[in-house]
């Protein structure tokens, strides 16, 4: 914590105090605390700046912020090389995903779509809401060593909190139809983008059949959390050159390279 953040708790807890003044006196100090304890997580998690390359590039990850420890000692984190992977037992993927209205929004990092509540996928743990999907390029995921020109993120989240993301490999060929609205909707620089009037169901990203890879990780963006379940779908998605080429025009790359698979097994399902 810097002097500037606890001169500003200070100036907060008199004035906590002066209006609070009723307050039975051991609550009062257990609100305090509570506050100092999500100040003190608020300045740990701070987002200090980082990037795909140079002095905050990946490899600088773990160093530029407390919070982001983990990209640099985290022992299951993503993305992974996809290869030699163990067969694994059932646990079919269910999708359950519906229209909803494009949000299209350029974060800093990638271009984010936001899906409105109530689109969902089961795997063998559960049910996990789809939030957001989002791309890099080239793909973060290598199979057997070769990298893709994209790759597609879905991000789900359960009841619990606990993250589970399906990934889609994508190769050049004939042009996506549902992306264009995705594509052709991309803000140039940071900040958010609604498009009136135009739905999209993520179901048109995925394939019509074609098992998947599972195992355990992390995001691949700092703070580099671990707990997070892969699915990277083994039917890859197509999309043509002009719609690479738009990505590309605004990110011209934005892929973590692959982390050791370390104790992990993969599993194909
Ligand atoms: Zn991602």
């Amino acid at each position: 914590m810097n002097k500037e953040t606890s001169r500003k708790m200070n100036r907060k807890s008199t004035s906590q105090k002066r209006s609070t003044h009723r307050w039975d006196s051991r609550f009062s100090t257990m609100a305090l605390m509570a506050f100092v304890a999500s100040a003190g997580v608020a300045v740990a998690s701070n987002d200090a700046p980082w990037g795909y390359s140079g002095k905050k590039g990946p490899k600088s990850w773990g160093h530029l912020n407390e919070a982001y420890r983990l990209c640099e000692r985290g022992t299951d984190q993503s993305p992974i090389d996809l290869r030699d992977a163990a067969p694994g037992e059932g646990d079919k993927l269910r999708f359950e995903y519906f229209p909803s209205p494009l949000s299209v929004w350029h974060n800093g990092h990638t271009i984010q779509v936001d899906v409105e509540k109530g689109s969902s996928f089961q795997n063998g743990r559960g049910r996990f809401e789809l939030k957001q999907f989002h791309f890099h390029t080239p793909s973060e995921h290598t199979r057997d060593g070769k990298s893709f020109p994209l790759e597609i993120h879905l991000v789900h989240s359960n009841a619990e909190g606990a993250l589970a993301v399906v990934g889609i490999l994508v190769e050049l060929g004939k042009r996506h139809p549902a992306l264009d609205a995705v594509f052709e909707n991309m803000p140039a620089k940071p900040g958010k983008k609604n498009v009136e009037g135009l739905f999209l169901n993520a179901r048109a990203l995925l394939p019509r059949k074609g098992g998947y890879d599972f195992y355990p990780g992390s995001l691949t963006t700092p703070p580099c959390s671990e707990g997070v379940s892969w699915h990277v779908l083994k039917t890859p998605l197509e999309i043509s050159k002009q719609q690479l080429d738009a990505f590309r025009k605004v990110f011209k790359m934005n892929a973590r390279p692959v982390q050791p698979l370390r104790d992990r097994v993969l599993r194909e399902m």
